[in-house]
């Protein structure tokens, strides 16, 4: 690991919760100079993802609080450190979520999988290698080493990018993993139709699949189909429609960020079919063993992607021009945004206008 001492000696503008009503308030703090390995990022646009609610209300146990959220970061590049080739000032570069790994380890760094290395260290909440903490993509600026950092496709516009650094790898890896970016035809469902359930069902259509969209909304049906595609619609609170659709599916995603019943969903899967759990609700999830054994289901998690990967998916968006849909915020609507996001009330995803842009780029 590249530990190095390093000064906290910049000043930046930031957004912070500072206790678990999760509520944001402007915020200073420090970020270290740009290390020889790093890159400046002057901020332009930073998704809100659903993970930014659970870490700043704590749900998941493990917030440092002043918490500066935000792993959807889209900007350009204002300096690049003497190790740093592959960037230059002027840049635009996205940042998710990971700050820093081991770069050692044989299975997980070494064969690029970084993102499964036991020390993986956020955009957030995480703790670098000189020991500070980590300050997310709700501020002006950010100091990024040039090993976590990606380029953003020329063709793409860049706040409705910016929700591609998490929401996209995360939906982009599963369907990687199970050979479903380049075999067509396939029976695809995505439950959650949110952050990233849409840019999963896009997904799904760039590469050719069947999708069906399970959801609890009855409202996002007609956008399901008419925005994204969707050959299929299940409300999962109707138990006629979840049993009609018995059998049905080659793979599910479930995007869903709260604790819901697994065995209907299993049911919807072919026999060997499989069921990639990327959402990450704060209360343990049942999961019932027959659904399981009478269909010799699989059910797996997926985290995030490597950076490699990262890469491909945003080249993948570049050539079938994938990117998300949005609603722009400013700065001082942060807070409201969050609470609608927590009360399923955005078209798709909220993108904070950190640079006061509007959408332009
Ligand atoms: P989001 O925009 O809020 O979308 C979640 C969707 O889940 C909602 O739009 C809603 O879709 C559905 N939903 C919400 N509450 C529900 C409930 N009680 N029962 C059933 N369905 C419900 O969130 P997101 O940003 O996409 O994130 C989703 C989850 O993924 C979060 O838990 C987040 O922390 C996690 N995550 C994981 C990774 C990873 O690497 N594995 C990466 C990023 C995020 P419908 O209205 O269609 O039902
Ligand atoms: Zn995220």
């Amino acid at each position: 690991m590249a530990r190095t001492t390093t000064i906290h000696t910049q000043t930046v503008s930031g957004w912070a919760a500072h206790d678990s009503s999760g509520k944001i308030t402007p915020h200073t703090f420090h970020r270290r100079e740009n290390g020889i390995n790093d890159v400046t990022i002057k901020i332009l646009y930073c998704g809100i993802c659903h993970t930014d609610i659970h870490y700043v209300k704590n749900e998941w146990g493990v917030t440092k609080y002043p918490i500066v959220p935000g792993h959807e970061i889209v900007g350009i590049i204002t300096k690049v450190g003497s190790n740093v080739n592959n960037f230059q000032a002027g840049d635009r570069a996205g940042v998710g979520c990971m700050a820093a790994t081991c770069l050692n380890c044989e299975f997980f760094c070494i064969s690029g999988h970084e993102n499964y290395c036991d020390q993986v260290q956020f955009t957030y909440n995480g703790v670098f290698w000189d020991g500070s903490i980590t300050y997310g993509g709700y501020s002006d600026f950010l100091v990024a080493d040039h090993r976590f950092v990606v380029r953003v496709p020329k063709n793409l516009p860049m706040a409705a990018t910016a929700p591609l650094l998490c929401a996209g790898i995360t939906v982009y890896c599963p369907l990687k993993d199970n050979n479903l970016v380049d075999s067509p035809g396939k029976r695809i469902g995505v439950v959650g139709l949110g952050g990233l359930g849409h840019v999963a069902a896009k997904f799904a259509k760039a590469f050719g699949h069947h999708l069906t969209i399970i959801s609890t909304s009855p409202f996002k049906e007609k956008e399901a189909k008419d925005r994204f595609g969707a050959d299929d619609f299940i409300l999962s609170t109707s138990t006629t429609q979840m049993q009609s659709k018995k059998r049905s599916l080659d793979f599910i995603l479930d995007t869903v960020s709260a604790k819901h019943p697994l065995g209907p969903i299993l049911e919807l899967l072919k026999v060997n079919g499989t069921l990639v759990i990327v959402g990450a609700p704060d209360k343990p999830m049942d999961l019932p063993s027959f659904p399981l054994i009478f269909g010799k289901r699989v059910v797996k998690g997926s985290m995030i992607g490597s950076m490699k990967e990262t890469q491909e998916m945003m080249d993948v968006c570049g050539k079938h021009n994938i990117t998300c849909e949005i609603e722009v915020v400013r700065t001082d609507q942060i807070d409201e945004a969050l609470n609608r996001l927590a009360n399923n009330d955005v078209k798709y995803r909220f993108v904070i206008d950190i640079a006061h842009q509007s959408s332009k780029l």
